[in-house]
């Protein structure tokens, strides 16, 4: 796997920025669960359930990407939510941030898929030429 340069991206790493990425911290994240919750761990929660040989035994299989961020999972089939690489990571996110923070977080609403770290939009690595 391959981290690339953190332009465009935006997410540091928990409670821990770097150059111009912002840390991730409980008192920026609000009462709900919220893209404000990325931290470089989700991605890499993500990457990894696409690995067969990594995940084939619980799972049966890799993982697609049926759907993205805590909105887009939540609205998934069970079906598709099995199979979904953002779920097993949003799972996780909110699980982590609910111990660490200690807070219930509340549903997503529909514009917490977006990320004012990322200026409003959903956080994205570009590809460079
Ligand atoms: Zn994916």
């Amino acid at each position: 796997m391959i981290v690339c340069d953190p332009d465009g991206f935006g997410h540091g790493g928990i409670g821990k920025g770097y150059e111009t990425v912002e840390a991730v911290k409980c008192e920026n994240i609000g009462p709900t669960v919220y893209g404000k919750m990325e931290t470089m761990g989700l991605y890499m929660m993500h990457e990894y359930t696409h690995w067969k040989n990594l995940v084939a035994p619980p799972l049966g299989k890799e993982t697609s990407d049926e759907a993205y961020r805590p909105n887009g999972v939540r609205n998934l089939t069970k079906k598709k939510a099995k199979r979904n690489a953002d779920s097993y990571a949003w799972f996780a996110t909110e699980d982590f941030w609910t111990a660490v923070c200690q807070t219930n977080y509340q549903d997503p609403q529909p514009s917490n898929d977006t990320d004012p770290i990322c200026k409003f939009g959903v956080c994205r690595i570009e590809k460079r030429s």
